[in-house]
């Protein structure tokens, strides 16, 4: 009740929001106060306007925005004095138009988002048709068609990297308009969500990959890892053949180095495993295993299964053995969660500890080895997965806890040695030394080299300018500033796009976008949809379709928004049709998350866009787990083995070959 006697009151939390509403409430539907400000809290706001709540309550918010994006929503009480009739009539009628129109703007953005996918799907479909009956070179030199000044009529686009963003550039884009060219170190396409599995053999790591060359056999593939990367010259440095994310110059070295130049650049070599936000000493490859790539997979399998077969030797002291089968995980996201859940059924069932009691135990392949188990997972923040509910995020914990691992929270890591490391609690900042086998890294990220090169090398005053407007959490992170339409600050206008976890928007008006599979995915597809539908991006070369830009963008931070060159001169219906003269920014479409705890259970968070549809924690959660994780497999090929591998883990058991 106090605080309903303020004239001004500022709320962060939803909570808070819905003490004053049911105090407004109990005030006979009257809110005494002037003026309430409520940040992040859509679902407050909301329930605040009701008139059948609070009456006499209005909203003003700054734009339309606003509400579709739930950042900022300022509310304000009506007069605390008892209101005349008329006047309550009034406001009413303005509540009942400001929730209306909240309400047709965000179905109408939904709408028009699922529009344009349905639309979207059908072009993708016709591409991919047109695909069957494509001529392909027969050249066994990947740079014939690029270096041909016979197809100078096709721009030369250029794709760095092999992961999610540029798989689904390279899914959608149309090589009848444009020569493909994609470089990256590994000539596959990888489901991330799915290492945790393979790198205890749940499922195989070949189960989980696409051959680049299958994802689109019209695009050209060149197995190297981008070096340097000139913007203004429009040229890539390239050290031919296979290679690691992890930095490696001394591999490098030994490699032979070509340049190729492009018309058309998309940036997408995603980022290195280990965080930049904080030195911490001993962090290093040679002291921890890190979890993103297939090496890092399968280097990690052999090394668990070395540890059991280690702690079998004679001659070991209990506490050796204890060390040995200690595995410390550190990074309390999906991708700690989901390796220690993983981690802890392949432990439970080589050791026979999920038959415990019965026979089936000693017929385990490491029955022996059960008592000496430790799994500690080190989560710096309070919360495992910030980003789901808080509901969820304690059942996570339960879930982990119940398993049998030791959950460590506000906890950090100090310091890192081979076989031990030491860990500072956030509270009272006890240290704790642990000694263990094995210590996966799994908390934050770190630009790849080749990020570094290319923001040393773009224009400084663009650079600088786009990163002022940019949270300061993204340019720690070395992530690219792009514009809405993807399109790099300070590169050579319009030649250079960034997708994926290695870039980050900039400017006003702009929401901050986790680094996901499903907002790579989407930016890949989106800039593909970009070039086929022939938006002029830059100015300059005539060949590539940019005559309607003003005449000198050089001095500008932002371009102007693309414009379909080919509806200005055709006028062609299919653009008219969906409005796309003018080409829309990337928006996202949330479709919410989902994590693995172990032990058979998950949690399914399902969103669509702003609006939370269902959550599930445990065997439900797991159910739709595997079913959205079938479904979302890139190709048939990779649905049915990973079906057969679960099964082939569920009838034979746990694979404990060391190869
Ligand atoms: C274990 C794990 C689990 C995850 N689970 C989920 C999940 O459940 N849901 C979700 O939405 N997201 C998940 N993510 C995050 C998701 O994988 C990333 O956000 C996504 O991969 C980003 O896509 P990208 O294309 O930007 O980068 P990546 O997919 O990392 O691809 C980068 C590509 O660039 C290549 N490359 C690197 N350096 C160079 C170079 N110098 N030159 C040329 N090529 C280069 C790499 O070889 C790679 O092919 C997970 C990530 C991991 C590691």
């Amino acid at each position: 009740m106090t605080i309903l006697s303020r004239d001004l009151l500022c709320v962060n939390a939803r909570t808070i929001a819905f003490v004053a509403l049911v105090s407004a409430l109990l005030n006979g539907g009257r809110f005494s106060g002037s003026i309430i400000e409520i940040t992040s809290s859509r679902y407050a706001a909301e329930a605040f306007l009701s008139p059948k709540c609070v009456p006499n309550a209005f909203v003003q918010s700054r734009s339309s925005r606003l509400i579709g994006s739930s950042k900022y929503l300022k509310m304000k009480a009506s007069d605390p004095r008892p209101n005349p009739k008329q006047k309550n009539e009034d406001e009413l009628s303005k509540i009942d138009q400001v929730q209306s129109f909240m309400r047709d703007m965000t179905i109408n953005l939904m709408i028009n988002q699922l529009i344009d996918k349905i639309f979207d799907t059908v072009e993708d479909v016709s591409l991919m048709f047109r695909r069957h009956f494509a001529q392909y070179s027969t050249d066994a030199n990947a740079l014939s068609e690029w270096n041909d000044p016979d197809q100078s009529h096709k721009p030369r686009v250029l794709v760095i990297g092999s992961g999610w963003a540029s798989h689904a550039f390279i899914k959608c884009i149309d090589t009848d308009l444009y020569r493909v060219l994609v470089i990256s170190p590994t000539n596959y396409f990888v489901f991330t969500p799915m290492l945790a599995s393979s790198s205890v053999g749940t499922t195989e790591v070949r189960s989980i990959v696409e051959s680049i060359r299958e994802s689109n056999p019209t695009v050209k593939f060149l197995e190297g890892k981008g070096l340097d990367m000139d913007a203004e010259s429009k040229r890539l440095k390239v050290a031919m053949g296979e290679g690691d994310i992890i930095p490696n110059d001394d591999d490098d070295e030994e490699k032979e180095v070509i340049e190729v130049p492009y018309d058309i650049a998309i940036f997408a070599p995603g980022v290195g495993p280990i965080s930049s936000s904080r030195h911490i000493p001993g962090l290093s490859p040679q002291n921890v295993y890190f979890l993103k790539s297939i090496n890092d997979s399968r280097r990690l399998r052999s090394a668990v299964i070395g540890l059991l077969e280690n702690a079998s030797q004679p001659n070991l002291s209990d506490e050796e053995r204890k060390r040995l089968l200690t595995f410390v995980i550190t990074g309390g996201g999906p991708t700690g969660v989901e390796l220690t859940g993983e981690l802890t059924d392949f432990l439970n069932d080589v050791t026979g500890k999920k038959n415990s009691g019965s026979d089936r135990q000693n017929i385990a392949p490491f029955a022996s080895l059960g008592k000496y188990i430790g799994i500690k997972l080190i989560q710096r923040g309070a919360d495992l997965l910030p980003m789901f509910d808080e509901g969820l995020r304690e059942s996570a914990k339960i879930a982990l806890e119940k398993a049998g691992v030791e959950v460590m929270i506000s906890t950090r890591v100090d310091n890192i040695q081979s076989s031990e490391m030491i860990v500072v609690t956030n509270e009272d900042g006890e240290k704790e030394n642990i000694r263990c086998g094995i210590i996966v890294w799994a908390a934050g990220t770190k630009p790849v080299q080749l990020s570094e090169k290319l923001l040393s090398n773009l224009d400084k005053d663009s650079l600088d300018k786009g990163l002022i407007t940019m949270p300061s959490s993204m340019s720690e992170r070395g992530r690219i500033p792009v514009d809405r339409w993807q399109r790099v600050l300070g590169a050579a206008p319009g030649s250079l796009l960034a997708i994926g976890d290695a870039s980050g928007t900039v400017g006003e008006d702009t929401s901050y976008l986790p680094q996901t599979a499903q907002v790579a995915a989407q930016q890949g597809a989106y800039v593909a949809r970009l070039l086929n539908r022939r938006y002029s991006l830059r100015r300059g070369d005539s060949s590539l379709l940019d005559e309607d830009l003003p005449e000198d963008t050089s001095n500008e931070l932002f371009l102007p928004p693309p414009k379909s060159f080919e509806a200005e001169e055709d006028d062609f219906i299919k653009f008219k049709l969906r409005g796309h003269v003018i080409a829309k920014p990337f928006q996202f479409l949330n479709l919410g998350q989902l994590a693995y705890t172990g032990g058979g259970e998950a949690l399914s968070q399902v969103e669509l866009g702003n609006k939370k549809l269902f959550s599930q924690a445990g065997s439900v959660g797991f159910l739709l787990w595997r079913s959205v994780y079938v479904v979302k497999q890139v190709s048939t090929k990779s649905r049915i083995l990973v079906i057969f591998d679960w099964c082939k883990t569920k009838i034979f058991g746990r694979d404990v070959t060391r190869i």
